[in-house]
């Protein structure tokens, strides 16, 4: 596969933008080699710059649930565009996006709109500790949740990757009302809220996470955040900027049975615009002003273009639910890619829920960071350009969920079980 134009492009990029990139997950730091450059996508695939196509398992890294180019949302986003394309004062998209979100989440009575997921997470802790008078954070080591300065402690994603688990340029005490714990630890959370409790104002989660590859919660895990936050008087926080809309249409929480305080979204509510949003109990969000006195605010948020694509999104999620199939392609993809793994006599584990899955290449259960980091990066690589020469384009790092999209069909499926079957085959090889 002739790739000379990307590398070209790519050179070009690093002179003037850092790495080459405007977001490092977007670098192959972590397989190598110089990342393709897209030209164009359409429906589930992405068309690089040498004219390549390629089958899209990341999808902008989440947001593309209905594949590129929907026609419903470039319809909606054209017209909306006619229209003007920012204001700086209210406009009704605005409110008919925020009754879509209120009604697919039950937890969510309201919400406020911004334009990022960090500004989401950012924002909701701000929130958090603002309602509650108090000023310590819990998060989970491998959980991410944008490059937020007191969380960019033990983040994953790429900050994981890289191997900087604290950015150098976030200050100490920036870090220092955070408290890092091991996801699915029941234990130690008892522990920390046993020992520092009345001054904890929330735990923030990813309710599956994402963002140290595909790791699903324990049931007694999520029983005893929900119990412990109640009883010592925190906020429990769910981040579903990746996962809301994606495993459901009300989200992970409407998977799982859960009723966080509050929750961060992101990625699918923007269909591929810069959009995040925070909501959740009314009580606690009547405290952002100027409702309440906890500032926050945004000259581009609730911007009507980006509020188009999102309602043009969630409709078209709401009135054909994609989720049922796409639940049964991600077995469909999980089984078939078992079979050639355990043929090509790889050690790994799979783990998936819904239309997100990661291949680790471990023996080891995966349930939290530490044994995420038990996988063999390297074959990871060898794994990603295979795929990638077969015309598959999975996330550029072994601590990264893949993604289904509806654009896929049970034909692509069986391509990318043949891709893999091809792909592991040559890493058992060396
Ligand atoms: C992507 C992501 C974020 C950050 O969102 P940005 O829009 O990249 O700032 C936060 N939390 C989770 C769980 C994410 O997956």
């Amino acid at each position: 596969m002739n790739r000379s134009k990307s590398a070209a492009a790519y050179a070009r990029a690093c002179q003037v933008t850092p790495g080459g990139v405007n977001s490092p997950a977007r670098a192959f730091g972590a397989v190598g080699g110089s990342p393709i450059v897209i030209a164009r996508a359409a429906g589930p695939y992405l068309h690089d710059v040498d004219g390549n196509r390629y089958l899209d398992f990341v999808g902008s890294w989440g947001p593309m649930i209905l594949g590129h180019a929907h026609p419903a949302v470039v319809e909606a986003t054209i017209a909306a565009v006619r229209n003007g394309s920012s204001y700086g004062a209210p406009s009704e998209p605005e409110t008919e996006l925020a009754e879509l979100v209120v009604q697919a989440i039950p937890s969510v009575e309201m919400v406020r709109f911004v334009s990022s997921g960090t500004e989401a997470t950012m924002s909701a802790l701000r929130l958090a500790r603002g309602y509650t008078g108090r000023d310590l954070v819990i998060k989970f080591a491998g959980c991410y949740h944008g490059h937020v300065d007191a969380l960019l402690v033990s983040a994953g994603s790429s900050a994981l990757t890289h191997g900087v688990p604290n950015s150098p340029g976030v200050p100490k005490g920036c870090t220092d009302d955070t408290l890092v714990l091991r996801y699915n630890d029941t234990t130690a959370l008892r522990d920390v809220f046993r020992a520092n409790g009345d001054r904890i104002a929330a735990v923030i989660l990813e309710p599956v996470v994402g963002n140290m590859g595909l790791v699903p919660p324990g049931e007694e895990f999520r029983k005893e955040l929900r119990a412990l936050t109640h009883r010592y008087g925190a906020l429990l926080i769910y981040d579903e900027v990746m996962t809301g809309f994606r495993l459901a249409y009300g989200g992970a929480q409407e998977v799982l049975g859960d009723t966080p305080d509050l929750t961060t979204l992101g990625k699918i509510i923007g269909g591929g615009y810069p959009v995040g949003a925070y909501g959740g109990r009314a009580d606690v969000m009547k405290k952002v002003m100027p409702a309440g006195p906890v500032f926050q605010a945004g000259t581009l948020s609730g911007n009507p273009v980006a509020m188009a694509a999102g309602i043009a999104t969630l409709k078209e999620l709401k009135a054909h639910p994609p989720y049922e199939r796409l639940d049964r392609m991600g077995a469909d993809l999980e089984a078939g890619i078992t079979r050639a793994a355990t043929g090509a006599g790889v050690p790994f584990r799979l783990n998936r829920v819904g239309s997100m899955w990661t291949l680790f290449f471990t023996a080891t259960p995966v349930t939290d960071l530490d044994s995420a980091r038990t996988s063999d990066t390297k074959r990871f690589g060898k794994f990603f350009w295979e795929m990638m020469d077969r015309g598959v384009y999975l996330p550029c790092s072994q601590f990264e969920a893949a993604f289904l999209s509806a654009a896929m069909t049970d034909d692509h499926v069986t391509q990318t079980v043949a891709a893999a079957r091809e792909a592991l085959a040559a890493v058992a090889a060396g």
